[in-house]
């Protein structure tokens, strides 16, 4: 028997695991703030997430106006990086079941997850976090998942949730939009309807720098959605997380219907767009030497954005790999700026040499990258910051990225004029206030880079008179092909089949 206001409890937890990083997520990486909130605890994972754009907000949001009572229990984030501590696992899976107990009768769940988390002793985090939920809750209690589009998805996910929405934009511009999306399929089932789901995973891993939803195969893909909805199946695709050495690591598609032919066949359907879209799943990459050249091509109008695709930190990269800025250096490039460099040493070394301070330093370069080294320098100091950063962008606008102390350094003493920002809290370079709220006009310089892979094009295209991903050392490569897999799924392709 329905309630009249359903009783629903609400918690997120979102890792995206790089099994090659170099750097573990412990509970404190969880606690903390960075690119998203510190953890938030009862009714704190609502009020500081009001309003942004996270899948919980949108959930609880469209919840509250569809009628129902939220039980908020906890959200967490760390940023992406090698495996989750087991400390740190069963620790907040701990206190999610502790708000389940507490909150007891629910009428079901939601949960804000990201899909591609493994953990010390877990290759699907996300999974084990359901299997220990339905073990306490039991089979017939609606449990709703969203999940990011990175997501590796497993067998065990799609059988253990009712229902999984996933965005459909990347950069992702619609984390709000998916939580959102599951109010009315909660609805569905809390009225005692059921849903038949058929999942399928594909043969193929897109390179990350090649998922950007603006172009095909990705907006291809995901056209088809809409459609699939009007005719009354609710799909959702994945096009996976390629740092994740897993048999799990690939494209999928969920499909849920009214009866299990139809999701059948929106699935079916889904896989063979994938089939024909193969060989539109390479996009080409530049060396950071051709880099450097077009960086010091005369530039008549606006900038051009090198991504420094392979050391993004929003794929667990380091964010400190100098392998582009010395191809810049070394062919004398002019008005350049860079971002977001993680280096706490040097941001407290530019501390102490003060604004218009001179110092020397040997930044970044420790990844432990073959090929990858500091590079040392003399820099000025053109301005100090705390790092609190409050996003301008269409992606995270309204919230506020923790970047902790940071500085604006330029290179002295050299031929290349280069501007940089580093950080001491590893951030992804996606947002404009990363540079303005340091006094840099990212739109007055020649070249702009970003250690990002595509998150920084929904900011940076509009400036931008061209977008080039750039293959400079890092933990996230991809080149597929160069990557150290061992575990992947026999039939899964790392580069476009011939012919
Ligand atoms: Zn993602």
């Amino acid at each position: 028997m329905m309630r009249a206001y359903p009783r629903i409890a609400i918690a997120g937890f979102q890792h995206e695991t790089n099994c090659f990083g170099t750097t573990k997520a412990g509970l404190t990486e969880f606690e903390m703030a960075d690119s998203w909130p510190a953890m938030l605890q009862g009714e704190e994972v609502i009020t500081e997430t009001r309003g942004m754009n996270l899948p919980i907000a949108g959930f609880a949001n469209a919840a509250k106006e569809a009628g129902m009572e939220l039980v908020p229990i906890l959200w967490c984030a760390a940023e992406p990086s090698a495996h989750v501590t087991d400390h740190a696992f069963d620790a907040i899976c701990g206190k999610i079941l502790d708000g389940l107990g507490a909150a007891w009768p629910v009428d079901g769940i939601f949960l804000d997850l990201h899909g591609a988390m493994v953990t010390e002793s877990h290759a699907d985090g996300e999974g084990e976090l359901l299997r220990r939920l339905r073990a306490w809750a039991g089979p017939e209690l609606p449990i709703l998942v969203s999940l990011d589009l990175h997501a590796n998805i497993s067998e065990d996910l799609v059988d253990l949730a009712d229902y999984i929405a996933i965005y459909r934009t990347y950069p992702h511009l619609d984390m709000a939009e998916t939580g959102e999306r599951c109010v009315p399929v909660l609805q569905h089932l809390l009225a005692g309807e059921r849903l038949h789901k058929v999942f399928r995973q594909m043969d193929y891993l897109i390179p990350l720098h090649a998922q950007y939803t603006s172009a095909t195969p990705g907006r291809d893909l995901y056209a088809v959605l809409p459609r699939l909805e009007e005719a009354g199946v609710l799909a959702d695709i994945a096009l996976g997380f390629t740092a994740a050495d897993l048999p799990d690591t690939r494209p999928s598609c969920v499909a849920y219907a009214r009866t299990a032919v139809a999701a059948a066949q929106a699935a079916d359907h889904i896989a063979s767009l994938f089939a024909r879209l193969e060989a539109q799943s390479a996009h080409p990459m530049l060396s950071p030497e051709q880099a450097a050249k077009i960086a010091c091509q005369p530039r008549a109008a606006m900038p051009v954005v090198l991504a420094d695709v392979q050391d993004n930190p929003g794929a667990g990269g380091t964010s400190d790999t100098t392998g582009l800025l010395a191809a810049l250096a070394d062919a004398g490039a002019q008005n350049v700026l860079m971002g977001l460099f993680h280096d706490p040493e040097t941001a407290a070394a530019a501390r102490k040499a003060g604004q218009g301070g001179l110092f020397r330093t040997a930044l970044g370069g420790r990844s432990g990258v073959a090929g990858d080294k500091p590079f040392e320098a003399n820099f000025e100091v053109l301005a100090l910051g705390d790092g609190i950063c409050r996003y301008s962008g269409e992606m995270y606008g309204g919230g506020v990225a923790a970047l902790g102390p940071t500085a604006a350094l330029r290179l002295t003493g050299a031929e290349a004029d280069i501007s940089l920002v580093v950080t001491s809290i590893r951030n992804q370079c996606l947002d404009l206030a990363h540079f303005t709220h340091i006094g840099l006009k990212p739109e007055t310089f020649d070249t702009i880079c970003v250690k990002s892979t595509a998150h920084f094009r929904a900011a940076f295209e509009p400036i931008a008179s061209a977008v080039y991903p750039v293959a400079a050392p890092g933990v996230f490569p991809c080149d597929l092909g160069r990557f150290p897999y061992k575990n992947l799924h026999p039939d899964v392709r790392t580069a476009p089949a011939k012919g």
